[in-house]
């Protein structure tokens, strides 16, 4: 497995690569990897000839007084573990590499980037479009595979794709979990061992939802006051961001649930921001 620091050394192999007519799959992360990572980059593996990894903590989708600084890094555990599970290339720039002084070009979708986590994320969205674009057109894989967990991310992804005409497949993966329930996270090592115990709670809200559109809850608001109720409970010292009911492709918000509806949440719990999210079925 080959590392690569700059943007034109991977391109260079990549286009070697396609040259010799062998297809390339891509799992963008920022690295920490963790199980559900690696439930991306197993799937990656089966899709494709070669297999790129990237590994880079994106500051253009940080806000000012988010945890860019602090968010959790371990360049040889993640190269180690991409190894061991196939890659044939990571890709771990340092941000001056991706980025010019004078870098001027943003990929929004600003529709869809509005609501949910954008709300309180201005910014996230709009890096994230322009580094995966970014990363697309250094190794124009066939496939890129995404996860679930970060369902506005991969919905805004498809719509850029789709609106740009880009060539790659994005294959969406589902949420991995700790056995508890809890959506595996790089920033699940930020919760102290008594925060870590009890946020299962954040599923076990989500489960609920599930149960009652089950039994024949339509109403998003009730749906959405019932979550938070269970948290008020559950987790008293935690913060609910947003607990909002949305259009699984759209991203609109809906109000009754009469059509597959995703409820995406995002909670503070102490300092830490943790996401999680089900489709209601009904
Ligand atoms: P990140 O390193 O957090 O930017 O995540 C990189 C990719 O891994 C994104 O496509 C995430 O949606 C995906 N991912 C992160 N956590 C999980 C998880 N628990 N299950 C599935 N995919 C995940």
């Amino acid at each position: 497995m080959d590392l690569f620091t700059t943007p034109a050394s991977l391109r260079t192999q990549c286009r070697q690569w396609r040259e010799q007519g062998q297809s390339i799959a891509l799992v963008p992360t920022m690295g920490f990897l963790h199980d559900g990572h690696m439930s991306l980059i197993d799937h990656a593996r089966a899709c494709a000839d070669k297999l790129v990894v990237s590994v880079f903590v994106n500051p253009t989708q940080f806000g000012p007084n988010e945890d860019l600084d602090r968010y959790p890094r371990d360049l040889p555990r993640d190269l180690a573990l991409a190894e061991a599970h196939g890659a044939d290339a990571v890709f771990a720039p340092e941000a001056g590499a991706m980025y010019q002084p004078d870098h001027a070009t943003w990929v929004e979708v600003p529709e869809m980037a509005k609501g949910l986590c954008g709300a309180s994320r201005p910014v996230h969205f709009r890096g994230v479009c322009t580094v995966v674009l970014k990363l697309l057109n250094l190794v124009r894989p066939k496939v890129a595979v995404f996860g679930q967990k970060d369902w506005q991310q991969l919905a805004i992804l498809r719509r850029m794709a789709r609106d740009l005409d880009l060539d790659a497949e994005l294959m969406g993966m589902p949420i991995f979990r700790e056995p508890d329930g809890l959506a595996m996270s790089s920033r699940n090592v930020y919760l102290t061992p008594d925060e870590r115990s009890r946020v299962p709670a954040i599923r076990q809200g989500l489960l609920l939802a599930q149960r009652r559109v089950a039994a024949g809850e339509r109403d998003a608001e009730a749906l959405a006051l019932m979550f938070r109720e269970h948290l008020a409970d559950t987790l008293p010292d935690a913060r609910v961001d947003y607990a909002s009911f949305a259009h699984p492709e759209s991203l609109a918000p809906v109000a009754r649930i009469d059509a597959p509806t995703l409820l995406a949440v995002a909670v503070f719990i102490g300092k830490v921001r943790l996401i999680d999210n089900i489709l209601l079925e009904v």
